[in-house]
C-alpha cells in the first residue's frame, strides 16, 4: 500500500495511505488524483495539494456558504467560482430562498470525476433547475460578466497554476463590480500559520476596493496548519455585524440541518488571532 504525500508546503506536510487509487489523470489544466483512505474517506488532490476529503468537507463548504447567505438575509442570485467537487454547490442548493446559482469551473474533468467518485459531494446538486454550470476560467468569466450577484463564493485552490488568477487584483475588482449593493464576496484564503502571505496579499487587494473587509476562519483538518481563513468583503459594513439573534432566527428559518455551522460559530469565526490581525494590518476585529 503506497502513500499520497501532499507537496503543497516545503519541509512539512501530511500523507494519506492509499487504500485504493480511484483516478489519476493529467487534465488540460492540472494533475487530478482521487483515492480512498481508511480514515478520511475519498480524497481529491490537484497538483499535489489536497482539495477535499469526504470526512471533513462539510466544515469548509458549510462555512463558505451559510455565513454569507445567512448574513445577507435575502440572497437570491449566487455565483460560485471553482468548486468542481460539487460540495459548495450542494450547500448553496439547500437554501430554498436562492433562485439562481451560477458555477464557473475551469476543468470539466474535475466535475466529471468528482460526480463519479465523490458523488456525496454534489449529491445531485448539478440537476437542480436553479443551477447553471459554466466551464470557463473564472477570471475570464468575471471580466466579461455584466450580471450582479448577492453572494460570490471563490472556492479556489491555492494561488498556483490555474488558481493563481483568482487571487489577482483584477479578479477582486471584477467581483466588486458584479456584486449588488448588499452583496458579499467570500473566498478560500489558506491557513495563515503556513500561508501568511496569502492573507497579506488578499488584505492589500480587497481593502482598496470594498467598504468593509475582514476574514473569518474555521479549522478544516486536511487543510493543514491550523485554522483556514476565508476572505470577507462587502459594500455594506452592517452585514458582517449581524446580531446573534438575527443569525439564529435566519438559521432556524432556513430549516437546514448542518454538522458544523451554527449562528454562534458564525459570529465567533470573525474573531481573528493577533498574528493574523497584525498580518492584515488591522488593530482589532472591528
Ligand atoms: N477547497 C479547496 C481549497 O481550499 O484549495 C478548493 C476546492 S475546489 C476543488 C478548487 C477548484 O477550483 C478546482 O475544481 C479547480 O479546477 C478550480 N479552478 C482552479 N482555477 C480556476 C479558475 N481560474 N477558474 C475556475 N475554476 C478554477
Amino acid at each position: 500500500m503506497t502513500d499520497y504525500r501532499e507537496t503543497l508546503h516545503d519541509n512539512y506536510g501530511q500523507f494519506f495511505k492509499i487504500e485504493t487509487m480511484l483516478h489519476e489523470f493529467r487534465t488540460e489544466h492540472q494533475h487530478l488524483v482521487i483515492f480512498e483512505n481508511a480514515r478520511m474517506g475519498r480524497v481529491m488532490a490537484l497538483d499535489g495539494a489536497i482539495q477535499t476529503t469526504e470526512a471533513d468537507e462539510f466544515i469548509y463548504h458549510e462555512m463558505l456558504t451559510h455565513v454569507p447567505i445567512l448574513a445577507h438575509g435575502s440572497a437570491r442570485n449566487i455565483l460560485i467560482i471553482g468548486g468542481g467537487d460539487g460540495g459548495m454547490l450542494r450547500e448553496v442548493c439547500r437554501h430554498d430562498s436562492v433562485d439562481r446559482i451560477t458555477m464557473v469551473e475551469i476543468d470539466q474533468a474535475v466535475v466529471d470525476m468528482c460526480k463519479e467518485y465523490l458523488p456525496n459531494h454534489s449529491s445531485g446538486a448539478y440537476d437542480d433547475p436553479r443551477v447553471n454550470l459554466v466551464i470557463d476560467d473564472g477570471m475570464r468569466f468575471m471580466a466579461n460578466c455584466t450580471e450582479k450577484f448577492d453572494v460570490i463564493i471563490s472556492d479556489c485552490p491555492d494561488p498556483t497554476g490555474p488558481g493563481e488568477v483568482l487571487f489577482s487584483e483584477g479578479f477582486y475588482q471584477a467581483c466588486h463590480r458584479c456584486l449588488t449593493d448588499e452583496g458579499i464576496f467570500v473566498a478560500q484564503n489558506g491557513t495563515p500559520f503556513l500561508q501568511i502571505d496569502e492573507v497579506k496579499t488578499t488584505a492589500k487587494n480587497i481593502q482598496e476596493l470594498f467598504a468593509d473587509w475582514h476574514f473569518y476562519h474555521a479549522a478544516v483538518p486536511t487543510y493543514i496548519g491550523g485554522s483556514m481563513t476565508f476572505a470577507w468583503a462587502a459594500k455594506n459594513p452592517q452585514l458582517r455585524k449581524q446580531p446573534l439573534d438575527i443569525l439564529r432566527q435566519r438559521f432556524a428559518g432556513s430549516g437546514i440541518v448542518t454538522r458544523y455551522y451554527n449562528a454562534d460559530i458564525h459570529q465567533a469565526a470573525f474573531a481573528l488571532p493577533q498574528y493574523v490581525l497584525q498580518a492584515i494590518g488591522k488593530p482589532s476585529n472591528d
